[in-house]
C-alpha cells in the first residue's frame, strides 16, 4: 500500500487511523455480523452510532444546549435554499460576497426574498475579506450570511462581522472543526462534511432552537424544514448512515488528538510553514496577503515577474502541477476561476505532507528560476 499526499479541496484526505478503523469494521461491525452500510437506521446499533457522533461533536465544539445538531443530506449547496426558507420572516437578508460559494448562496437567497449585498470583494477576484465593522444592516433583515472560509480563493474572516444584533449564518464547509469557535456567536452554522470531516454527501447544521420553527416560507418542502429533522433526530427519513458513522470516527479521532485547540495549533504551524516559504519565494507568490489568509486552503501562482509572458506562466504552472503529481503530491491545481495552484491542508494533512510540498517547490524553483 502506498498513500499519496492529497491536497484536494474536497472530497479530501481523511486520517489514516480512521480509514483503518473503518476497514476493520467493514465486514463485521462490533460483532453484529454486518457492516454499518447494511444495518437498519432504526436499529439500536445505529442509534448508538448517531447519538455518540452527536455527543462527540457537541464536546468538540462546546455546543450550547439551546442548539440542535442536524445531519442533513443535499450537501452544503442545499442549505443555500434551506436557510432563507427557514429563516426569512420579514423577507429580507444581508449577504457578504467573498467568493463563489457566498455568491451562489446569495443568488439562491434572491429567489426567496430580498437579498441585499452588504459588502463584496469581487473587485479583486475575492482575494481579501472586506471590512465588516460597519455594514449597512437594516432593522428588518432576518439574518446576515457569510461564507467563513473561502475554499476557492484561500481567504478566511480574521474576525466575525459586526451583525448589529442580527442572526449570523455561516457556511463553514472548509474550516469546520479546524479550530475552536464560539458557537453562541452564530444563529446557524452549516458545513458540507467532505472538506474537513468525512465522506461526501452530507451537511451538518448547528441551529439555534429559536430559529427552528413551523412558520417557514409556505412552499418549503417538508424535507427542507429544520423542524422536520430536529423533531426526528435527523432520522425523518433514512439518513446518510455510512457518512454519519465515519464522521463519528473522525470526531473521536479529534478528541483523542487533543480536540480543536490542538488542531488549531497544528493547522497554524502547517499554514505558517507554507506561507513563509511562499512569501520569500522568487518563483511563486501567494494570492492572499495579510490577515485574510486561510489556514486550510493556500492559493499561489507563479510570479508573473519571474516569467516572460502569461503563456509562459500558465505553462510553468501546468508543469508544476504535473511534476508534483509524479512526486506523490496530488491535486494541487487551483480552481478554474482562479487558476494557479491551491494546496488544501485540512486537519488530516500531516505536517510531513506540507514539508514535502515545500521541499518539492524549493527544488522546482531552483531548476526553473532564470
Ligand atoms: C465545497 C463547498 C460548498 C459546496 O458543498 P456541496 O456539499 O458540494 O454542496 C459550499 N460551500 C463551501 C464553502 C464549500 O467549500
Amino acid at each position: 500500500m502506498s498513500r499519496v499526499y492529497n491536497f484536494s479541496a474536497g472530497p479530501a484526505a481523511l486520517p489514516v487511523e480512521v480509514l483503518e478503523e473503518a476497514s476493520r469494521d467493514m465486514l463485521d461491525y462490533k460483532g453484529c455480523g454486518m457492516s454499518v452500510m447494511e444495518m437498519s437506521h432504526r436499529s439500536k446499533m445505529f442509534e448508538d452510532i448517531i447519538n455518540e457522533a452527536e455527543k462527540d461533536l457537541r464536546a468538540l465544539l462546546n455546543i450550547p444546549d439551546n442548539y440542535k445538531v442536524l445531519f442533513l443530506q443535499g450537501g452544503a449547496s442545499q442549505q443555500f435554499a434551506a436557510v432563507p426558507m427557514n429563516l426569512l420572516q420579514n423577507g429580507k437578508a444581508g449577504y457578504i460576497l467573498t467568493g463563489l460559494w457566498a455568491k451562489k448562496a446569495y443568488q439562491e437567497g434572491k429567489r426567496y426574498g430580498e437579498a441585499v449585498v452588504l459588502a463584496s470583494s469581487e473587485d479583486k477576484n475575492y482575494s481579501y475579506i472586506p471590512d465588516c465593522s460597519d455594514l449597512p444592516i437594516t432593522e428588518d433583515m432576518d439574518y446576515v450570511y457569510i461564507c467563513e472560509n473561502n475554499t476557492i480563493y484561500g481567504t478566511k474572516y480574521p474576525k466575525l462581522p459586526n451583525t448589529k444584533g442580527k442572526v449570523l449564518v455561516a457556511d463553514q464547509s472548509s474550516c469546520f472543526l479546524s479550530e475552536p469557535i464560539d458557537v453562541s456567536k452564530y444563529g446557524l452554522i452549516f458545513a458540507g462534511v467532505q472538506k474537513n470531516v468525512g465522506p461526501a454527501g452530507m451537511v451538518i447544521a448547528i441551529v439555534r432552537e429559536d430559529l427552528i420553527r413551523d412558520d417557514v416560507l409556505p412552499f418549503t418542502p417538508t424535507m427542507l424544514k429544520y423542524k422536520t429533522h430536529a423533531d426526528n433526530g435527523s432520522m425523518y427519513n433514512t439518513p446518510n448512515c455510512w457518512c454519519i458513522y465515519v464522521c463519528g470516527l473522525v470526531f473521536k479521532h479529534l478528541l483523542r488528538s487533543g480536540g480543536l485547540p490542538a488542531m488549531k495549533a497544528r493547522n497554524e504551524e502547517k499554514a505558517k510553514l507554507l506561507y513563509d516559504y511562499l512569501d520569500q519565494s522568487k518563483l511563486f507568490m501567494p494570492t492572499v496577503s495579510g490577515n485574510s489568509r486561510s489556514l486550510m486552503n493556500v492559493c499561489f501562482v507563479v510570479n508573473p515577474d519571474s516569467v516572460g509572458s502569461a503563456e509562459e506562466k500558465a505553462a510553468l504552472e501546468a508543469e508544476f502541477v504535473s511534476k508534483a503529481k509524479d512526486a506523490g503530491l496530488l491535486n494541487l491545481k487551483g480552481h478554474r476561476t482562479v487558476g494557479g495552484m491551491r494546496a488544501s491542508i485540512y486537519n488530516a494533512m500531516p505536517k510531513e505532507g506540507v514539508l514535502a510540498l515545500i521541499e518539492f517547490m524549493t527544488q522546482f524553483e531552483s531548476e526553473h528560476l532564470k
